[in-house]
């Protein structure tokens, strides 16, 4: 097998008095994602693709809430280790999308900063990063502000020397 696709969904709950965090970029907004980590709902779903693609099972099985440890964590950590898991099975990141789906604040300014992290996590080349941004143009609950959705897909291509 030479190739592995995985996509990731992750969703928050924004509310007052809490930093707003996204591909480990702090946002300047007066609400933050409300998590039992960090809440940074773009480097959840980037977790949670890396982790589709190996077969893996998921962010919460790896990382469980209930643990004591993942409290208040940089989700950094949770795309460190994902990624950890990715070399050890013999891929490399082929490339990544992922798409941001909040009403406010707005992103746009942050676009380029975040994608750049999020590249310097992953240790991966720019050009392979891709972040979208999006609305659902006033519809449902993320229409209303009242939180912040992310969607990741990833490609693993197997690393030079062959993968398992
Ligand atoms: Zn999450």
């Amino acid at each position: 097998m030479t190739a592995r696709v995985g996509q990731g969904f992750d969703a928050h709950r924004l509310a007052p008095g809490r930093p707003l965090w996204l591909g480990g970029v702090e946002i300047p907004h007066d609400q933050g994602l409300v998590g039992h980590s960090d809440g940074d709902v773009l480097l959840h779903a980037i977790a949670r693709a890396l982790l589709g693609a190996l077969g893996a099972g998921d962010l919460g099985q790896l990382f469980p809430s209930s643990d004591e440890r993942w409290r208040g964590a940089a989700s950094s950590v949770f795309v460190r280790e994902a990624m950890a898991k990715v070399r050890e099975a013999g891929f490399v990141l082929g490339n990544l999308d992922a798409t941001l789906i909040a009403e406010a604040p707005r992103l746009a300014p942050h676009q380029e900063a975040m994608r750049r992290s999020v590249a310097a996590l992953l240790d991966a080349k720019l050009e392979v990063v891709n972040l979208q941004l999006t609305s659902t143009d006033g519809l449902g609950a993320i229409g209303r502000g009242e939180g912040i959705a992310a969607q990741v897909v990833v490609l693993l291509e197997a690393a030079a020397g062959g993968a398992v």
